[in-house]
């Protein structure tokens, strides 16, 4: 509790707050974006967006791996669960998911083999017992828990296990943040980078951002003060005309990242487009299975999957590029609640509008 409560200090806040405020003076209106659910969920939480200068805009980005799986991948994950041989394995944040007609939680009252785990390795300890059926595992996420995929990959292969097999929809993230920039209607001046995931890749990927597109990045932490000292340096960035990649988050990344994460996604997966919820097809930001783990690759399944449709009235997409806000979603807090959630962002604990439901709107946000 001893290091929770110094990044929660509220007068190193206020103290912080008067910096931002003091920067902010000078600027006319900037918008920041965040990409990363932790952040989204600890902005909501500590009501970060209220204590900012009305010219300062956080936008909520497509930093939610659950909320930025298409409706395809999905619908493709709900025909192999309806395959007699298959049992599906996925992290309980997909269950509840709307695809186009159905979920994996209604498949799985139907019937269908749908099993919840915490790690890609309790899915592969599951088809190492049951090695009669094929599972699949939804390898749903993005930097931070893909070496973890494709550690797990590795030892199926070494022990043998056959019948284990992925559905790869992992994502990386500074190639979704070019594509904002360079095809996004939004006039971003900077990022919040996100923690987690640069405590694997570090700060040099997104050197391409700053050098490109001369906008400021800063990587910083999920506690309340990470989060305004984060700001902070973004503010300063902005008023000194300059564009870096700085590290607030220092206590946990390195420029150079976790060098034996990066060694095992690099040596498992191979990079390939990918479709993103809310931004489309983006290019070399998908990591595939390689032929030397066709075997694992579940894509190779042969199942015929429904035509995609998106629910009537969602704005997902529009939430996750950061063009709208959950609030401006006329479905937010009627139709779709946590109980009745109508897209992803309703369903995911890092989805914005489960942030908003949960925080946000009472505030009137
Ligand atoms: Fe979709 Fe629900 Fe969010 Fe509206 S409130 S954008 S329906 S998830």
């Amino acid at each position: 509790m001893r290091f929770l409560r110094e990044f929660r200090d509220p007068q190193a806040a206020e103290a912080l707050m008067r910096r931002i405020r003091k920067v902010a003076d000078s600027l006319g209106d900037i918008s920041f974006m965040e990409v990363c659910g932790t952040h989204t969920m600890s902005i909501y939480r500590y009501g970060i967006r209220h204590l900012l200068p009305p010219n300062i805009r956080i936008l909520s980005g497509p930093g939610c791996p659950v909320c930025v799986t298409p409706n395809a991948f999905l619908d493709r994950s709900i025909a192999l669960a309806r395959l007699p041989d298959i049992t599906i394995a996925t992290f309980g944040d997909m269950m509840r998911v709307p695809g186009s007609t159905s979920s994996l939680e209604r498949e799985r009252a139907r019937g269908c083999d749908i099993r919840v785990v915490y790690s890609p390795i309790d899915a592969l300890r599951i088809a190492a017992q049951e090695q009669h059926r094929r599972l699949v595992f939804l390898g749903v996420g993005f930097e931070t828990t893909a070496p973890g995929l494709a550690a797990t990959l590795l030892d199926a292969q070494r022990t043998e296990v056959k019948n284990f097999s992925v559905l790869s929809a992992a994502k990386v993230i500074p190639p979704a943040m070019q594509a904002l920039l360079k095809d996004g209607p939004l006039q971003l001046s900077g990022f919040l980078c996100p923690g987690h995931v640069s405590t694997v890749i570090g700060s040099r990927p997104y050197e391409p951002l700053v050098n490109e597109h001369g906008i400021p990045c800063v990587i910083a932490g999920f506690e309340p003060l990470d989060i305004l000292y984060g700001i902070l340096l973004l503010l300063e960035q902005v008023s000194e005309h300059r564009a870096e990649v700085e590290i607030a988050y220092r206590r946990a990344v390195r420029p150079e990242g976790n060098p034996k994460a990066k060694s095992v996604l690099e040596e498992v997966f191979i990079e390939c487009d990918a479709q993103w919820r809310g931004i489309g097809r983006i290019e070399g930001s998908g990591l595939a299975l390689p032929s030397t783990l066709e075997a694992h690759d579940a894509f190779f399944i042969d199942v015929k999957v429904e035509p995609t449709r998106e629910v009537p009235g969602c704005i997902c997409g529009l939430v996750l590029s950061g063009q709208r806000t959950p609030l401006e979603c006329g479905l937010f807090a009627k139709e779709c609640t946590p109980e009745t959630p109508q897209g992803a962002c309703m369903v995911s604990t890092e989805g914005t509008c489960a942030a908003a439901y949960q925080y946000g709107w009472i505030e009137g946000e």
